[in-house]
């Protein structure tokens, strides 16, 4: 399984590349570097250095004792991917790009942000490699995460509001898009999730998957056996795969990916691909989207602004198929409950992205042994959402 996608970026019947012919040059060239720095000793080296020096790797796999006591049942280990620099997992594959980008010789940056949590990555990034970088977002986005858009100024991006369409993510990414095109020579695209044509998916994966390697290693030395169960939220992807690779041939280990309910499936507004999508092509790839009869993109709503997307990894649509791994949701409610539950009992504020997957282990762990394991995915840290939770809850800061 880890040998996906093959040669033309198929994971199955799912991803591929389909793009204009003025993108194929760039996606050709990106492919070929990167398999050469992936064999690369010197360029595995430096990245090597920088997720240990820079972003604070390996991240701990903490035992949450409380949260097992409280829910009773299951041993529950959290992998603690909010520790990162900038509070995410994000950092991961921003970095490997910045560097990836260095060794093609470019030295301007561009990504397209819709909760601004991957351009604050990709400003990190860019800032410590001293490279310049512009940050597309829609201005609907750039009104909703004011102080992202100041974080990356700080940073010394240039955001470059987007006003077409309805103002968000997917616009940013067509404007993105547009720049590469032109400016392909100097530029290089850094994608936040495993999503996009390929290389991206795969790409990403594999700069994601440090934290399934890790986390393989610290169960065991910590239990002297794999875990039972994998549980992590998936928007794009990234972070489940993340952790989810290094144990795909381990077949007894079950993995569950949790996606944004939203309001409830019913409602309609969610962002719950494996359960209201079907297989469709947006930017690029070939995978399941939320779309109406005439193939046109459903608006989607999640609480998490890092899961309101219409399409998931690719990579992730063909493992539901096979069911190798299982995909269920978490709603708005849900996981505020669960945002609450892992700050009264372990001290630790997840990121509302995060709290999805804490609130299908509260629905998981109490239904099983005491001597099974889950490991759970903390892709991030809370402190983003304090604001919108108190107002949301008519808190006055
Ligand atoms: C962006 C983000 C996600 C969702 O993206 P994936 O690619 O699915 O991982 C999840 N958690 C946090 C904290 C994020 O910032």
């Amino acid at each position: 399984m880890s040998m996906l996608p093959d040669s033309h970026g198929r994971f199955g019947p799912y991803g591929g590349r389909y793009v204009p012919e003025t993108l194929m040059p760039a996606l050709l060239e990106l492919e070929a570097e990167y398999a050469k720095v992936k064999k690369d000793r010197r360029f595995q080296a430096d990245l090597a250095y920088y997720l240990k020096q820079y972003v604070g790797r390996p991240t701990s796999l903490y035992r949450a004792d409380r949260l097992t006591k409280k829910l009773g049942g299951a041993k529950i280990y959290l992998k603690r991917e909010d520790l990162c620099h900038t509070g995410a997992h994000k950092i991961n594959n921003a970095i490997g790009q910045v560097l990836l980008a260095m060794r093609m010789k470019k030295r301007r940056i561009i990504a397209e942000t819709g909760a601004g949590q991957h351009g604050v990555a990709t400003a990190t990034a860019a800032a410590m490699f001293g490279l310049e970088c512009e940050v597309y977002m829609g201005t609907e986005d750039m009104q909703r995460q004011a102080l992202n858009v100041y974080r990356m100024r700080l940073l010394g991006a240039t955001v470059t509001g987007v006003d077409a369409g309805s103002r968000t993510l997917k616009d940013a990414i067509s404007e993105a898009m547009r720049d590469w095109t032109t400016n392909v020579r100097t530029t290089h695209y850094i994608l936040g999730s495993v999503l996009g044509a390929h290389p991206y998916p795969m790409m990403i994966r594999d700069f994601q998957a440090i934290i399934g390697k890790e986390a393989r290693k610290q169960i065991l030395a910590a239990e002297g056996k794999l875990p039972n169960y994998l549980v992590a939220c998936v928007g794009g992807g990234s972070n489940s795969i993340g952790l989810f690779h290094a144990f795909l041939g381990d077949r007894k280990v079950k993995m569950i990916g949790v996606e944004a309910g939203g309001s409830g499936i019913v409602s309609g507004k969610h962002a719950a691909r494996f359960s209201g999508g079907k297989p469709g092509v947006l930017q690029g790839t070939m995978t399941y989207l939320l779309q109406d009869e005439n193939g046109q993109i459903n608006l989607t709503h999640s609480v998490s602004a890092g899961l309101d997307y219409a399409a998931v990894g690719p990579e992730h649509s063909l493992y539901h198929d096979q069911g190798r791994i299982e995909y269920t949701y978490a709603t708005d409610t849900e996981a505020m409950s669960a945002f609450d539950l892992l700050a009264r009992e372990e001290g630790i504020v997840p990121a509302l992205e995060s709290a999805h997957a804490i609130a299908e282990v509260a629905k998981l762990a109490p239904k099983l042994k005491k001597s099974q394991l889950i490991i759970v995915n903390l892709s991030g840290r809370g402190d983003k959402d304090v604001q919108q939770v108190a107002k949301m809850r008519g808190v006055e800061l």
